[in-house]
């Protein structure tokens, strides 16, 4: 794989399956853009794949706007990995709307509206690739968790939407559903659980991963080496696709 040339932004790239992608897509050639809220965790980032790091707060409007407004100013975008998201767990009762808007805000509307913003110029050039890294939560539900699968089952619908409307342009757009990834999101999803029943922390986990088939979790480099294929010239007939990444925990 080739993707020198090619742009590409990356958010929450500062850790975790963000990381991931950052390092394999600058490994593959690219110049890689990455955003997040932790300076600390972009700079180690950056340091380490000579990638440019953008702060920006994705929970707002303002927030995405103003990122949009300096990635443009540093490049063209030729590569868009919606992948900064939040995981937030409550009951039907305790789901309150700040919960429901905050989720969908992060996981679903901050993507639709950096994809509005960055699709244009790819178009023009006949060439783009958008990956939205969604969950398994995006195709099947979870208990405890409407907010976060509605927010993963809208980044979907939007992907299927947009593969219409964007078939022939040379940009392809696709979703990536990952099971329990070994990030600080399932860590924090390990402590919650913990906190809540006698398991300990590597219980809790160990339950986590024994929910799937494979009996383990997914490393973030797994996710990574997915998006690093959709980019690729030989994968621009993968297109509206929803691949999931979870040893077999959903089974289509
Ligand atoms: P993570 O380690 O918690 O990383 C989340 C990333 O999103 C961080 O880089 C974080 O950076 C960024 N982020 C969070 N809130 C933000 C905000 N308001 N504005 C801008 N950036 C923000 O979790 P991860 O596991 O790598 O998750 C990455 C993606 O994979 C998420 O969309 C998640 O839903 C999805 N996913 C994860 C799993 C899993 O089991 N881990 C499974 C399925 C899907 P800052 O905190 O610095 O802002």
């Amino acid at each position: 794989m080739q993707l020198s040339g090619r742009v590409a932004l990356v958010t929450g790239g500062g850790r975790g399956i963000g990381r991931a992608i950052a390092v394999r897509l600058a490994e593959a050639g690219a110049r890689v853009i990455i955003t997040g809220r932790t300076a600390a965790e972009l700079d180690a980032t950056a340091a380490a794949i000579g990638a440019t790091a953008v702060i920006a707060d994705l929970a707002s409007r303002a927030g995405g706007d103003a990122l949009v407004e300096q990635v443009r100013a540093i490049a063209r975008v030729d590569i868009l990995v919606n992948n900064a998201g939040i995981a937030e767990s409550a009951s039907l009762e305790r789901t309150d709307d700040a919960m429901w808007d905050r989720i969908m805000e992060l996981n679903a509307t901050a993507p639709f509206r950096l994809t509005r913003a960055f699709t244009p110029a790819m178009v023009a050039a006949g060439w783009g690739r958008i990956v939205n890294i969604s969950s398994n939560a995006g195709v099947s539900g979870y208990g405890y968790t409407a907010a976060y699968c509605a927010s993963k089952h809208a980044l979907v619908g939007a992907t299927r939407a947009l593969a219409i409307d964007l078939a022939r342009t040379g940009v392809t757009i696709n979703a990536v559903c990952p099971g329990w990834v070994a990030t600080r999101m399932v860590d924090e999803a390990a402590a919650r659980i913990a906190a809540k029943t006698a398991r300990s922390e590597d219980d809790a986990k160990a339950a986590l991963a024994a929910m799937t088939p494979q009996r383990r979790l997914i490393e973030p480099e797994e996710v990574a080496h997915t998006v690093a294929m959709l980019c690729d010239h030989q994968a621009r007939g993968i297109h509206g696709q929803t691949i999931v990444i979870d040893g077999g925990q959903v089974l289509k």
